[in-house]
């Protein structure tokens, strides 16, 4: 090598030392998470451990609880302190299904794509019967006029015929950018946000509706009930009933079906050539109100003034039984598991506590975060106690499994510039939308009711409302593995920001 070579070379290395000692804390941290996150991530295997291992996580379950017990497992092996189960329901029932087959024998035979929705109980064995048309229940008198006397040994087939759908209709889609500025654009929250008590009374009422037709059927001598919801062509989309509680009515075996089978039968009914249908549900229920828990884990604190805060992150852990709960909500359980281990991985010792909580029941009605919430914040009509007061923020992920292009304020004004500089050195990541807007259905109302600064992120879409919630889809193959490893460094980041600021996010002034 030549002198001049060395010395060039000298010069290089030591310009090349000088500047990335030159970095702040935040780049340098930065570059970190980026690395760990990118290069080491864990993501995807975890998640593929949690959804084909373990699989559905119904509430009330034994799968539920098995796979919560795995992943406070693996909250130790990342290095989290206090994992612990909290119960949240005591008489949140389990149920599950053994065994099903549903096919048409006349006017020919067909095998009808089907998945029984949660809590039916179980049919007499096999059972056949002609099928017969319900249009709706919204007046059980005229039910009860038009069809007393007339349902013994028959198959409900409920619902009007299904929109028609086309092969061509979008099935994945991201937010465009024009999307996106006009969130950012709107001046103030348009969707209403329900105060927590009245929401649970409504959800209440809303999640019975069905429940005199179903005694009305069950006393009638009806066998079974097939409807369908048309999300995109052939997709099964079989959530509730919400039977959930010990005590509740077990609805006859009650089915989903696919669209166009649906629309066969209704055709067929129609013009006079009624269809027979033969069956099998052999369904359990069960009592083992232990496997109810939300899963709690921390980073401890380590400045002596901010380690009483908090950071707290949430999603819920449950899903529906006909999938494996990959998109809604495995994938976001897993994004916050990663971020935490990235954290944890880079030696990162935060100055506020970082707990995490895994929530059970969000499906029946935020069961497991409003349980945590009424333990540490309060009761629900008081006012929320000091300790809801050192939370500095809440951050909920529950929008599928696309990549965070923003956040919602949830109308707090006040946090606008606190996002804006958390996702400025992450511009290459995410777009950074921020949105006045409310966002409802998640988990993040339970701890905004309380007056905690409380956000859930803008995900992209995917196939989330077109094909892979509460369905027969919801599986790996519509996870993203870039999409996850890019949402746990972006969570990474805005802990590791929120944790530097230096005062709390304002709370909301009401
Ligand atoms: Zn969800």
């Amino acid at each position: 090598m030549k002198f001049k070579t060395i010395i060039a070379l000298f010069l290089f290395i030591g310009c090349a030392n000088n500047s990335y000692s030159q970095l702040t804390n935040e780049e340098k941290t930065l570059s970190e998470i980026r690395n760990e996150g990118y290069n080491n991530s864990e993501a995807t295997k975890m998640l593929s451990q949690l959804t084909d291992i373990y699989g559905q996580r119904l509430t009330g379950t034994r799968e539920y609880y098995k796979a919560a017990s795995w992943i406070s497992t693996e909250m130790k092996k990342i290095g989290l302190e206090n994992v612990h189960f909290e119960n949240y329901c005591s008489d949140c029932r389990g149920w599950n299904v053994k065994t099903f087959n549903i096919e048409m024998v006349a006017p020919n035979y067909m095998n009808i794509s089907a998945y029984p929705l949660a809590m039916s109980k179980s049919s007499d064995g096999i059972v056949s019967g002609e099928v017969i048309h319900i249009e709706d229940f919204d007046d059980m008198i005229s039910v009860q006029k038009d069809f007393t006397g007339k349902l013994r040994g028959k198959i409900i087939l409920l619902g009007e015929k299904p929109k028609r759908k086309s092969l061509l209709d979008t099935i994945e889609s991201r937010y465009s950018d024009t999307q996106l500025k006009q969130m950012e654009q709107k001046v103030t929250a348009i969707v209403k946000v329900t105060p927590l008590p009245e929401l649970f009374e409504k959800w209440k009422i809303d999640d019975k509706a069905d429940e005199n037709f179903l005694k009305f059927l069950e006393t009638e001598g009806a066998l079974a009930i097939l409807k369908t919801r048309p999300m995109y062509l052939g997709i099964l989309h079989p959530d509730g009933t919400y039977y959930f509680r010990e005590g509740d009515l077990k609805p006859l075996p009650y089915f989903t079906i696919m669209p166009e089978h649906f629309g066969r039968l209704y055709r067929l009914i129609k013009r006079n050539e009624t269809p027979t249908i033969r069956l099998n549900l052999e369904t359990e229920f069960y009592s083992e109100p232990e496997n109810n828990v939300n899963i709690i884990g921390e980073i401890s604190g380590n400045d002596a003034q901010l380690k009483s805060e908090s950071i707290l992150l949430g999603a819920h852990f449950d899903s529906w039984h006909s999938g494996t709960g990959a998109t809604d909500n495995g994938a976001n359980c897993i994004v916050l598991m990663e971020a935490l281990r990235i954290l944890k991985q880079i030696d990162y010792q935060p100055k506020r506590t970082i707990k995490i909580g895994l929530w059970g029941g969000e499906e029946q009605a935020f069961l497991g975060s409003a349980a945590y919430a009424k333990k540490h914040f309060g009761a629900l009509n008081k006012k929320p106690n000091l300790a809801s007061k050192k939370i500095s923020a809440y951050l909920n992920l529950d929008n599928g499994a696309g990549l965070i292009r923003g956040v919602y304020l949830q109308n707090n004004e006040l946090a606008r510039p606190i996002f804006k500089k958390i996702f400025s050195p992450i511009s290459n990541i995410t777009s950074g939308a921020i949105t006045i807007e409310n966002t409802i259905s998640t988990d993040h109302e339970t701890f905004d009711y309380y007056n905690i600064p409380s956000f859930q992120f803008i995900q992209d879409e995917l196939a989330y409302n077109s094909a892979t919630h509460h369905t027969n889809l919801d599986f790996l193959e519509y996870v993203h593995e870039n999409d996850i490893m890019k949402n746990a460094v972006i969570l990474a980041w805005t802990i590791y920001s929120l944790d530097n600021m230096k005062g709390k996010i304002p709370r909301k002034l009401n």
